[in-house]
């Protein structure tokens, strides 16, 4: 049989623009169909918008520091639309990387319209029919929105529509305590809105360690953040003119008045009316799409990567998800490759930042797999200490006596970008000796990385040698 193209990708955002990239690198015939905005949602709606909002907000946070570093006063007068505005040019800035002009030019056909798959080879996309070898799903995740009674009734905002804002709020209340309300309700905060961040389990970002919950908490309820940890969002009613959310905290009743409300209560993978669940495509219960080590569907012409099928959601996981999918449907029967999870790092953009790879102690614990802890804090970094960021810590897990990384959580300034040495220690079997005996320029703050490698070599130097060498020196001096 011929088809029209090789591979047709669904979905131009992080995962479809990297698969369709692929294709065509090795000159398969490709199209990439995008019934929205090229990018995706991290480009529009996710990452883009999200840490141009926080870069800002962290100015005025300096800016109210300004005694910390020896100014008498400092005041910040500023338009709270000008700034989404600058959050708009970003994107516009950053747009053509991922642009049709671009994907045309490297050999990419761009489709604009809504494709459903109506067989294993054939999609209706546009008011025509294409056929093709294979196809890639990738057609991402939007915020969950839970039916809480009563939110018909008010206008809320999610990670989608927040960016049309050009009024702060003053009064608003963030429901769910992950890293995207924890972000959105930190930055916020720092323009002087009245921020209540509510989230059903006892803390927030609940995945990460103990002590970044703790130093997070502590930062955001010091910049005036109302934390209301363990309360359940029930019903929203309005009392005049007054938007009023009720919670539930140990069976009793709590009023939070609002004026916006923002739905951070995680991301939905993107099924309906692409043509998926009428094909038969096993999808799983938490409705994401299943699919083999391979990212092949259970119809072997069907492949997918990204948000929509999880189970991590990052721009970095899906354009990860992306190789394997493009690949294995490029080249299948010949050579197929397994994806690899083996190490995934990710990052709360906050202020601290939390970054982590691998295994936390609490995974650890819940998978009976016997570790040991390093803490180095980052309050004794000499960098840290000028920058006045002088809080933190590099939290390392090793097999037991063996510096081998199992995980790393680092909570500090410039987190997500410390990791990264570890990410490619653990990805290439790196130990923390090879890490200790690695340069690192004084006085940076991946300096850290280095003193938590010192920590554990402090720990597991072997004694006996030690007591030879004390034996040693001491007949030198009498000898
Ligand atoms: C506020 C926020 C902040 C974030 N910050 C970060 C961060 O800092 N770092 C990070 O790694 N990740 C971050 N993420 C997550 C990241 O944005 C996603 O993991 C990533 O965008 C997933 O890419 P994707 O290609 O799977 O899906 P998407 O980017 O959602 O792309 C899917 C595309 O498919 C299109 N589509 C859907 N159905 C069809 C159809 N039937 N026909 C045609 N087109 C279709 C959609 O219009 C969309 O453009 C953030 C997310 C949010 C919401």
């Amino acid at each position: 049989m011929k088809y029209d193209y090789k591979v047709a990708v669904i979905g131009a955002g992080s995962a479809g623009l990297v698969s369709s990239y692929i294709a065509a690198a090795v000159r398969a015939k490709v199209v990439l169909i995008e019934k929205h905005k090229m990018g995706g949602d991290c480009l529009n709606t996710g990452c883009v918008p999200s840490k141009a909002l926080i870069r800002s907000a962290k100015m005025l946070s300096y800016a109210k520091r300004a005694k910390e570093f020896g100014f008498k006063s400092s005041t910040v007068e500023f338009d709270f639309a000008e700034v989404m505005e600058r959050v708009q040019q970003v994107i516009a800035k950053i747009e053509p990387h991922d642009s049709v002009e671009r994907y045309n030019s490297l050999g990419v056909e761009c489709i604009n319209g809504d494709a459903k798959i109506i067989g294993p080879h054939e999609i209706e996309v546009a008011g025509r029919k294409i056929t093709t070898r294979n196809i890639i799903v990738a057609t991402g995740a939007s915020p969950l929105v839970p039916p809480i009674t009563g939110l018909d009734k008010v206008k809320y905002l999610t990670s989608d529509n927040v960016w049309e804002l050009r009024k702060l709020p003053r009064r608003l209340v963030v429901l769910g305590g992950g890293p995207i309300g924890s972000e959105l309700a930190q930055c916020f905060s720092r323009f002087g809105s009245e921020v209540t961040q509510v989230e059903m389990l006892n803390s927030i970002i609940p995945r990460e360690e103990d002590e970044a919950v703790e130093l997070l908490s502590k930062k955001f309820e010091s910049e005036g953040v109302k934390l209301l940890t363990s309360h359940k969002a029930k019903e929203i009613i309005i009392e005049g003119e007054e938007k009023i959310l009720i919670c539930e905290k140990d069976g009793k009743e709590v009023k939070v008045p609002f004026d916006e409300i923002l739905l951070a209560l995680g991301r939905r993978a993107n099924i309906k009316g692409s043509g998926l669940e009428e094909l038969g495509i096993k999808i799983r219960q938490n409705g994401t799409v299943d699919a083999d080590p391979f990212l092949r569907t259970n119809i072997p012409s069907i492949y997918v990567c990204g948000d929509v099928t999880g189970p991590y959601q990052f721009t970095h996981t899906a354009g990860h998800q992306a190789w394997y999918a493009a690949v294995n449907a490029l080249f299948s029967p010949f050579k197929k490759f397994k994806a690899d999870y083996s190490v995934i790092p990710w990052c709360t953009f906050t202020d601290p930042e939390i970054a982590r790879v691998g295994l936390s102690e609490k995974e650890a614990k819940e998978k009976n797999i016997p570790y040991e802890v390093t803490i180095y804090g980052i309050d004794d970094l000499d960098r840290a200490i000028a920058d006045s960021e002088a809080h933190g810590f590099v939290k390392v897990l090793t097999k037991p006596a063996s510096d081998k990384i199992l995980g790393v959580t680092i909570a500090g300034t410039h987190a997500g970008d410390l990791i990264a040495e570890f990410v490619l220690a653990m990805k290439h079997g790196i130990g923390l000796n090879k890490i200790l005996e690695t340069i690192h320029i004084y006085p940076t703050l991946a300096e850290a990385n280095k003193y938590a490698a010192g920590n554990w070599r402090k720990n597991h130097k072997p004694e006996w040698l030690m007591k030879l060498l004390g034996i040693f020196h001491y007949l030198r001096r009498k000898l």
